[in-house]
């Protein structure tokens, strides 16, 4: 089959390799019909992530038609069409029956290494290095899923797959991004990052009750979005300083939640930026946690500061001060995708939400490489890259 591959640091090309077979009773194999670049998969591009081998299928983004099923899946059938939720998880260890899928303690072979890392090891991801379990991705004509009886959505016929792909990843990861900031009604929520992710955290927070949202980012055709499709008030941090525009816009007292939908590739301009820049290629810091900075800086007394984007490793002048002297609250997490997949569906069938407003490149599989340059750059306006095989 064709799949993309991950060979180093911008270099990500289609090649041929192994169909995927079943290997456990419970797997399932899908055909995938759609699949997208997502802005955590930038970060494998961009060498950001640790334990990339080459040759490495990437993507975790993908749905299909089940083709195969193993000996233990009984809920699903070969001609099923299904999304396929990011972290693979069991369904019924620990964290698991909590609904804390990310956490499952059954899915990632290569726990080891995240327990150096991070002490104790996340789930599995498809497509997203050995650290992660080592799972070939969904960038491909076909994927093997693990724990199919669990992860796998059943979507209706009537909607296309534009509409429901976006379920595997970002429309959950910007729902429990606001979710986890307990929006009240009248609250004020900040997000850092006009991305797919903050697109969905934006209009998230106003299905969660958030009387204002305020979008911060420098590309101001993703600030257009924000405001036109989002209903967000915009920042250009470019043009203006963010401190100064979010006191002004709440009355002084910042944003009650900051939602930080940027990660560990954030941007500064000047000095702020090529202090990150420096100590990242002196290995002196693992990421760049501008807006994560910025987002604890600027966040009301008392508020939370929500974290979706992903950081890897360990970051320098982390405000620890402003969040014990001014009680605020850090949520985070990969997003625990399995517990939003069917109330967000639902969410979709009644028409309150068509997630397919973010897509501005549709790709073959083989033009894998031309959507990463071209999502990374933020060239040509792109906002999400979405390929069939
Ligand atoms: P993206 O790269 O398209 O978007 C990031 C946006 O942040 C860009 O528009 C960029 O201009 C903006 N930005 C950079 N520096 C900034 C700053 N200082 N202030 C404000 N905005 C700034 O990526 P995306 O697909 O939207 O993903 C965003 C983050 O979410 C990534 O880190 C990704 O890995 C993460 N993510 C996390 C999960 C999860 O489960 N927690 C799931 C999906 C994605
Ligand atoms: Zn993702
Ligand atoms: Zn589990």
């Amino acid at each position: 089959m064709k799949a993309a591959c991950w060979h180093g640091r911008q270099d990500i090309h289609v090649e041929h390799v192994e169909d995927p077979k079943i290997l456990n009773p419970r797997d399932a194999i899908i055909r995938i019909t759609s699949t997208a670049i997502c802005g955590s998969d930038l970060h494998l591009y961009n060498g950001f992530i640790p334990s990339m081998k080459k040759g490495d299928i990437i993507g975790h983004e993908f749905m299909g038609e089940v083709v195969e099923t193993g000996t233990g899946v009984s809920n699903l059938r070969k001609g099923d069409r299904v999304v396929v939720p990011f972290p693979i998880a069991c369904g019924h260890c620990e964290p698991c029956s909590r609904e804390l899928y990310s956490l499952c303690e059954n899915s990632n072979p290569n726990a080891s290494m995240g327990e150096a890392l991070w002490g104790y090891a996340p789930c599995g991801i498809f497509g997203y290095s050995h650290l992660m379990g080592g799972y070939p991705g969904g960038q491909a004509e076909y994927a093997r899923v693990p724990f199919a009886d669990v992860g796998p959505l059943k979507v209706p016929e009537e909607l296309t797959d534009e509409q429901v792909l976006f379920l595997s990843d970002i429309f959950p990861t910007g729902f429990m991004a606001a979710e986890a900031c307990g929006i009240r009604k009248g609250d004020v929520v900040a997000v850092w990052g006009c991305g797919p992710v903050g697109q969905f955290a934006i209009k998230s927070a106003y299905m969660l009750g958030a009387a204002k949202v305020i979008a911060i980012d420098r590309f101001p055709y993703r600030l257009r979005v924000a405001a036109e499709q989002g209903g967000a008030e915009t920042i250009n941090y470019e043009d203006v300083s963010v401190s100064e525009a979010l006191r002004e816009m709440t009355a002084g007292r910042g944003p009650d939640h900051c939602i930080d939908a940027v990660g560990l590739e954030g941007h500064a301009p000047g000095l702020k930026g090529a202090y990150d820049k420096a100590k990242t290629i002196m290995m002196l810091e693992t990421d760049r946690p501008v807006a994560l900075r910025e987002a604890i800086m600027n966040c009301r007394s008392g508020g939370t500061i929500s974290v979706a984007g992903v950081y890897g490793g360990f970051i320098d002048k982390f405000p620890m001060g402003a969040i014990v002297n001014r009680a605020l609250t850090i949520k985070s997490g990969q997003t625990h995708v399995h517990r939003y997949m069917r109330p967000l569906l639902e969410r979709i069938r009644s028409g309150e939400i068509d997630p397919s407003f973010i897509i501005t490149h549709r790709l073959s599989l083989d033009q894998v490489s031309e959507g990463y340059s071209t999502f990374s750059g933020k060239e040509d306006e792109c906002l999400k890259v979405v390929m069939t095989p």
